[in-house]
């Protein structure tokens, strides 16, 4: 009897002890996206503003956005009943964008002053570079303001805009926070406050969580359906007050911060906080917009086509060529298979040190060290037989040839069957109009079945020199 019982529980320990190796498919995590977030395939896109702006402006919104192959408008300031309408009657979702600054009632006025935040001496405020522009910022806790805010909000959903993208979401509380101002002494502000036992600048930062707060109930209720609002969440984070309020981010990635690593990390990390992140990136350098674009997507973010983008060196905004991105942007329509549903299982790099690191634990690793190719390993989470993408991203100018290795065992039961790659096709215009036109971007990708070796469980891919700085392996 003893020895049946020990037998009993050798053979129970046996079937419980965890697999020697965990698949790709495991190490996935499921994850829903967050209300309303852009998904993985969407190529997002802001008209900062409706163009042609004026007479002069060569440029027009729905044309760029065409050229783009756009699937969701962001941040897009507006009070434009008939262009959000347009847009909505196109199919794209729109997102208004919303700040602290916006003008009193009636829209399109110039004046910035009902309901906004007063000092202990009893002037106006606004933030530093913002001196000088009679742009006095709104307070939180002031009918005023929450009416004019609200305002723009009605209108817009009346129009038939998809969500919101509030710019310094912050508000007063980023005054504070930053000792810029002493704010707010509004006569409401200090009611509260009294009532409270506290000093005015003491709320703001509740203030501020409950004004967003209401404004979305509001915007829901007034709507009759979720309405996402995202934030400008400054190069990806989320610990900084309120951001994590926000359904999802979209914010400018400054050029320091263009790196395969931070770029992976920080999206991982949006992903583990149930977040969605768009990225905003623009350099004089076109190589660079491209290497940030394949490395987003491979992380499973969006970023916007650089087109209407802020430049912090020159006054001027910055129009990328089509010619130069949208080839990317048809890569990411035409593998929308490939991108959705799939969720970061691993990240190797050529660069990693295999005097720490043994490679053989590793489900993807290299063979040789070459600089800076970077590999994004996903999978549907817990589908052991749906095939599993690899991203490869090389941030050099340019690698040649290199292989991957792969350990079968950590991807399929039954090993490893084909490797295909899927690479950007270069620019041609009549190409991409009428994979625009006809909404199948199938050409936008080419395909090609990569040979390999095995040498055990480990299976060598040889890949071909990456003239467009981004390929997907999707392994079978
Ligand atoms: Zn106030």
């Amino acid at each position: 009897m003893k020895q049946f019982q020990f037998l009993v529980i050798v053979l129970f320990l046996f079937s419980c002890s965890p697999a020697k190796w965990a698949t790709v498919q495991d190490m996935a995590k499921p994850a829903s996206l967050p209300s309303g977030a852009p998904h993985y395939s969407d190529v997002c896109f802001s008209s900062r503003w409706e163009r042609p702006r004026d007479e002069s402006d060569t440029l027009e919104t729905f044309q760029a956005a065409r050229n783009f192959h756009a699937t969701y408008l962001n941040w897009v300031y507006s009070t434009n009943a008939d262009f959000i309408k347009k847009a909505n009657n196109l199919g794209y979702r729109m997102q208004i964008a919303l700040t602290p600054t916006l003008s009193d009632l009636p829209f399109g006025s110039n004046i910035h002053k009902k309901g906004r935040m007063v000092n202990k001496a009893g002037y106006f405020v606004t933030a530093p570079w913002m001196k000088g522009w009679d742009n006095w910022w709104g307070c939180v806790n002031n009918p005023g303001f929450q009416e004019t805010y609200f305002a723009y909000i009605r209108a817009a959903l009346d129009a038939g805009a998809y969500g919101f993208q509030v710019d310094d979401p912050a508000m007063g509380y980023l005054l504070v926070r930053n000792q810029w101002e002493d704010v707010c002494y509004c006569q409401f502000c200090q009611e509260k406050a009294d009532s409270l036992g506290l000093l005015p600048p003491d709320i703001q930062k509740a203030s501020v969580l409950e004004f967003h707060q209401n404004m979305k109930k509001r915007a829901e209720s007034y709507a009759g359906r979720p309405v996402p609002f995202s934030c400008n969440n400054f190069r990806g984070e989320w610990e900084l007050f309120p951001f994590s309020f926000f359904d999802f981010g979209v914010a400018e990635l400054p050029e320091r911060k263009a790196n395969p690593e931070y770029i992976y990390a920080i999206l991982r990390e949006a992903r583990r906080l149930g977040k969605a992140q768009v990225f905003s990136f623009v350099s004089d350098r076109e190589f660079l917009i491209q290497k940030v674009i394949a490395t987003t997507y491979a992380c499973g973010g969006n970023q916007l086509a650089p087109w209407d983008v802020w430049q912090a060196k020159s006054p001027e905004r910055y129009f990328g060529k089509a010619e130069s991105f949208a080839p990317y942007y048809a890569f990411v329509r035409a593998n929308a298979l490939w991108l959705d549903g799939y969720e970061d299982a691993f990240y190797a790099t050529t660069q990693d040190d295999t005097r720490y690191v043994d490679t053989k634990q590793l489900p993807v690793s290299f063979e040789a060290y070459t600089r800076q190719v970077h590999a994004f390993v996903r999978a549907r989470p817990g589908d052991k037989n749906a095939p599993v993408v690899i991203h490869i991203v090389d941030w050099e100018v340019l690698t040649g040839e290199f292989s991957i290795l792969l350990d079968e065992r950590r991807f399929f039961k039954h090993g490893i069957r084909s490797v295909e790659m899927l690479t950007p096709v270069p620019f041609d215009a009549a190409a991409h109009a009428k994979a625009e036109e006809s909404n199948d971007f199938s050409n936008m990708a080419a395909h090609r079945l990569l040979p390999f070796s095995k040498s055990g469980h480990s299976v060598k891919v040889g890949i071909p020199k990456l003239d467009m700085h981004w390929a997907i392996l999707v392994v079978r």
